[in-house]
């Protein structure tokens, strides 16, 4: 009888405990961000990150969100598994059985492979979709010795990589200090090469996206850099306006001369059409922008039109019918059946999806076009907060007060509708990324410091 109810909770196209967390979310959201597309409170909870594990990192970027004390913290194996495991238990037990979380610091590459592969098995142990953020410069030997065993069995199914490759990094080998974008495309290329070849090899798929850091600098360059880096294998482009946050001395001006609005129109320069984003919205629209879709040739398609009627009540449909995430369920076997019970359930369903695919279809230039495949690929800009803005609206934020200053407010709004969040189990704390970066580092990183001193010449060099 139990192996019966275990089986049949288990098929429930709900996940109870997902759902529970998903409205939770909704209801500590500001009215400002629940908007019919919030996917906060619906089907997602938000990402989560690590914070004070492997601090330090090899290269010199500016800007750089770390405080000028992370680099003398050691890269300790143990402490970094150890405190992920507690950050993500923390994290299940508030934010539901499921979600991405990002392993990161520092860069993850110093860690020891073995180490590595032991942080994102702790993850996943509490239920997350880890994915390790890199600067990119590591060996095909190190990615190896993270993927496989001992024995050349492969560690994981799949893996998940943000690299971290653009003009504001300097230290990469083979371009220590690139002019242009353009330098680097080769670096981006090889990079995904080197999981190809993994795939290929061993089996193990991989989930990579590209992270850009957007300055005056730069920006001119981003559409070249969606235009000719599409096809190297990457699933999503990421590009984050630079900030002022983190270590002062690797600031310089400008940042706040670009707007969102140059931005994104530098990445719809690249894939050559217009990304609606407010169909699908993570968050606050002034902290993240995100277009899914799909190439289909030379096409990029949107998954939703945001001027589409229908496709809106599609998106609609599928957020009442299905409330939370679906990520915690391992099987595509048991997801299918969850989702063949639902429709059995509301036949009404069948209907709606086979509409949106022909729609999607038509949009993609027929039939014919997409029996030819299609590439998903997702597009992201995030915005991270100055370091000035955030301190006092956190601050507010946690004596229970309202600014009526308009840009502090905006601030308070962004960070309670945060979609990016880090654990501090120790005092039952979530915190926004923000103001871990801004507010809780330092002192943080000094503590650190202080218990893991680090020894010059007994890390690992990049392998
Ligand atoms: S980390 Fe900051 S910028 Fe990013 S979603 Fe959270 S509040 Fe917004």
């Amino acid at each position: 009888m139990r192996w019966v109810q275990r089986w049949e909770r288990r098929l429930r196209p709900v996940d109870e405990a997902a759902a529970a967390a998903a409205a939770r979310r909704w209801a500590a959201l500001p009215a400002v961000a629940r908007t019919p597309g919030q996917l906060i409170g619906r089907r997602s909870t938000g990402c989560e990150g690590t914070h004070g594990v492997f601090p330090a990192c090899d290269f010199a970027c500016k800007p750089c969100y770390h405080s000028r004390d992370a680099n003398k913290v050691r890269v300790d194996g143990p402490h970094t598994v150890a405190t992920v495991d507690a950050q993500m238990a923390f994290l299940a037990s508030e934010r539901g059985p499921a979600a991405f979380a990002q392993l990161i610091g520092g860069e993850v590459s110093l860690l020891a492979p073995a180490d590595h592969a032991a942080a994102l098995q702790a993850m996943r142990a509490h239920g997350r979709v880890p994915m390790s953020m890199t600067h990119g410069d590591f060996d095909e030997a190190y990615l190896r010795q993270v993927a496989l065993d001992a024995a050349g069995r492969r560690r994981f199914r799949s893996l998940s990589f943000a690299a971290h490759i653009d003009t504001t990094m300097f230290g990469r080998r083979g371009a220590e200090k690139p002019r242009s974008e353009a330098a680097l495309h080769l670096h981006r290329a090889a990079f995904c090469a080197m999981f190809d070849r993994l795939r290929r090899e061993h089996g193990v798929k991989a989930y990579l996206a590209h992270n850009m850091t957007v300055t005056p600098a730069n920006l001119g360059q981003v559409a070249e850099v969606v235009r000719r880096c599409r096809r190297q294998g990457w699933r999503m482009f990421s590009f984050q306006p630079a900030a002022y946050v983190g270590n002062e001395q690797r600031w310089t001006e400008g940042f706040r001369t670009i707007s969102d609005d140059d931005v994104w129109a530098q990445i719809e320069a690249g894939v050559g059409r217009s990304l609606p984003y407010r169909a699908l919205q993570f968050g606050d629209l002034r902290c993240n922008r995100t277009t899914w879709g799909a190439w289909v040739g030379e096409r990029y398609v949107p998954l939703l039109d945001e001027d589409d009627p229908a496709d809106l009540a599609a998106r609609d449909a599928l957020f009442e019918a299905l409330p939370g995430n679906y990520l915690s369920e391992p099987s595509t076997a048991v997801k299918v059946l969850r989702i063949a019970r639902l429709l059995v359930r509301r036949p009404r369903l069948v209907g709606t999806a086979v509409a949106f695919g022909w729609r999607f279809a038509r949009r993609a230039g027929g039939l014919r076009a997409v029996r030819h495949g299609i590439a998903p690929m997702t597009f992201v800009m995030h915005r991270f907060m100055d370091a000035e803005v955030v301190a006092p609206a956190w601050e507010l934020l946690q004596r229970g007060e309202r600014s009526d200053d308009p840009e502090l407010l905006a601030a308070q709004e962004r960070l309670e509708a945060c979609v990016y969040s880090m654990a501090h189990p120790e005092r039952g704390e979530l915190v926004p990324a923000c103001v871990q970066h801004c507010l809780l580092d330092p002192a943080e990183n000094r503590a650190l410091a202080v218990a893991l001193p680090r020894s010059p010449g007994r890390e690992r060099a990049r392998v």
